[in-house]
C-alpha cells in the first residue's frame, strides 16, 4: 500500500473549523487506501495561544536565563499540542490514529539547538503503526540528538520534517498543505493576481524559497529532490490540485516536465543594506582579503558580493549595517551605506543559456522608472537590488514582462 505524507501548516490547524478541513483531507487519502503520515505545525500565528511565537513570548522576561536546550523543550510543545488534538479528531471520526513526537518518529538531528539539521530518520515505529492501519500524526519541527536531547529545526522546520519522512518512508508523494492554492509566480501578499504554477522543478522552487518565497522551506525541497520524492504544495481550504514539484527529467504520471519557461517566478527579500567600500588601498588583493576576513570573523554573512579593482560592494540585512560600517571604518576604509533596499529575484530553469533575459528585466524596470542599484545572475536566477519603496512595482513589472499574471 502506498504511503503519503501530508503536512499541515500553522493556519491549517489554527481553528476548529480549519482542523475539520484538515481531517477531511486526511480521511479522504486514507479512504483511497493510502497509508497516511501527517506532519503538523504549531497552531496559528503570533497572538494564538499555542503558536511558536506565543511560546517564545512566555519566557520573554527570562529569555537570557533559558538555555538553548531548554528553549527547544519549550518550543517543541506547540507541535505536540496540535498533533494530539488532530489525533483526537481523527479518532472521533472512527479512524485509528496516534500522535508521535519527532523523537518517537525517529527524527535524529545534530545538536545545534534552535536550528538543528536532520541527520537520519529511523522509521521503524511509524512502519509498525502503519502496518496496524493507524494514521500516524507526527509533531513537525523537532527531533532528538543521538544523546537524547530534544531539538528544533528552525522556522519552516515542519516542511523539512515532512520531506525527510517522505524520503525515509519512500512515500509516493509529500503534500504541503497551506493557506494558498499552491506556489504562485509571486508572493500573493505583494501581487494579488500572480499565476498559480501547476508544475515547477525542485531547483526553481528551491531558488524561489531561498530568495524569500516562504511558502516552503528550501531545505525541505533539497531533501525531497535528493530522495526523488515528488512534492505538492496545495491548499487545505480548496480542492484545487496546487503545484507539483518534480525533477525536470523525472517522469511523473507519464509526463515530462517542460523546462522551457524563461522565468517561473519572482521573489523578494526586503530591508537590506548595500555597503560600498572605496579606498585607495582596495586595489591591493591583500586589503580585499583582510576586509572580507574581518567581516567573516565577526560572523557576519554577506550577500550579493561584487569585487571591482577599486571597490567592494555587498549587502547585509539592515539590522547589521551599522555594525558592518563600524568594523570597516575602524580599519581606516571609506564606506558608504544605503539602507532600505530590496533584492528582487527572477527565477527560471529555462533562462539558462538564453540571451537577453537581463535586458528584458532592465527594460521592464526602466519603463517603471525604477533604478537598479546592483545586479547579478546565475544559471537560473537574476537578482536586482532596488529601493524598498520600488519593490512592489518591480515585482509587478517583472510579472507583466514574463506573462505571469492571471489572464
Ligand atoms: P504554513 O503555516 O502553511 O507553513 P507559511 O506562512 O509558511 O504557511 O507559507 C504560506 C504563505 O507563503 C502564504 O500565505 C503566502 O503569503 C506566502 N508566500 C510567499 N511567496 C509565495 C509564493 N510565491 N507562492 C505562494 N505563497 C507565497
Ligand atoms: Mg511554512
Amino acid at each position: 500500500m502506498g504511503i503519503i505524507v501530508q503536512k499541515f501548516g500553522g493556519t491549517s490547524v489554527s481553528t476548529l473549523e480549519s482542523r475539520q478541513k484538515v481531517v477531511q483531507k486526511i480521511i479522504s487519502a486514507k479512504d483511497e487506501g493510502k497509508s497516511v503520515v501527517v506532519v503538523v505545525s504549531a497552531m496559528g500565528r503570533k497572538g494564538d495561544p499555542y503558536s511558536t511565537d506565543n511560546l517564545i513570548g512566555l519566557v520573554e522576561n527570562c529569555k537570557d536565563n533559558i538555555s538553548d536546550r531548554d528553549m527547544d523543550l519549550l518550543l517543541s510543545c506547540g507541535e505536540i499540542i496540535s498533533g494530539v488534538i488532530l489525533t483526537g479528531l481523527l479518532q472521533r471520526q472512527g479512524y485509528k490514529a496516534i500522535c508521535l513526537t519527532g523523537a518517537q518518529a525517529g527524527i535524529i538531528t545534530d545538536n545545534y539547538h534552535g536550528c538543528a539539521r536532520i541527520i537520519k530518520v529511523n522509521p521503524e515505529l511509524i512502519h509498525n503503526y502503519l502496518n496496524q492501519d493507524y494514521i500516524v500524526v507526527v509533531a513537525g519541527y523537532q527531533g532528538i540528538t543521538e544523546d537524547g536531547e530534544i531539538t528544533t529545526l528552525g522556522r519552516g522546520g515542519s516542511d523539512t520534517t515532512a520531506a525527510a519522512l517522505g524520503v525515509a518512508l519512500n512515500a509516493e508523494i509529500v503534500e504541503i498543505y497551506t493557506d494558498v492554492n499552491g506556489l504562485k509566480a509571486a508572493d500573493p501578499r505583494i501581487v494579488e493576481d500572480a499565476k498559480t504554477l501547476d508544475k515547477v522543478t525542485y531547483n526553481e522552487v528551491c531558488q524561489l524559497a531561498y530568495e524569500g518565497a516562504r511558502v516552503i522551506h528550501p531545505r525541505a525541497v533539497e531533501i525531497a529532490m535528493q530522495g526523488s520524492i515528488p512534492l505538492r504544495i496545495r491548499s487545505t481550504f480548496t480542492n484545487e490540485p496546487g503545484t507539483l514539484v518534480v525533477s525536470k527529467l523525472y517522469p511523473y504520471e507519464g509526463k515530462q516536465i517542460r523546462g522551457d519557461r524563461l522565468v517561473t517566478g519572482i521573489a523578494q527579500i526586503t530591508n537590506i543594506s548595500q555597503i560600498k567600500i572605496n579606498s585607495p588601498e582596495i586595489s591591493k588583493m591583500e586589503t580585499k582579503k583582510e576586509i572580507l576576513t574581518t567581516i567573516a570573523n565577526n560572523s557576519i554573512s554577506i550577500d550579493f558580493i561584487n569585487i571591482f579593482p577599486d571597490q567592494i560592494v555587498f549587502t547585509v540585512p539592515d539590522f547589521l549595517a551599522d555594525e558592518v560600517e563600524k568594523i570597516i571604518s575602524s580599519k581606516g576604509h571609506k564606506v558608504s551605506v544605503l539602507k532600505n533596499c530590496a533584492k528582487v529575484a527572477a527565477v527560471g530553469a529555462g533562462m539558462t543559456g538564453v540571451p537577453g533575459v537581463m535586458a528584458r528585466i532592465v527594460k521592464a524596470l526602466a519603463e517603471e522608472g525604477i533604478d537598479v542599484l546592483q545586479s547579478a545572475d546565475s544559471y537560473t536566477t537574476i537578482w536586482c537590488l532596488v529601493d524598498n519603496k520600488d519593490m512592489k512595482r518591480a515585482v509587478k513589472a517583472l510579472l507583466k514582462e514574463f506573462d505571469l499574471s492571471e489572464a
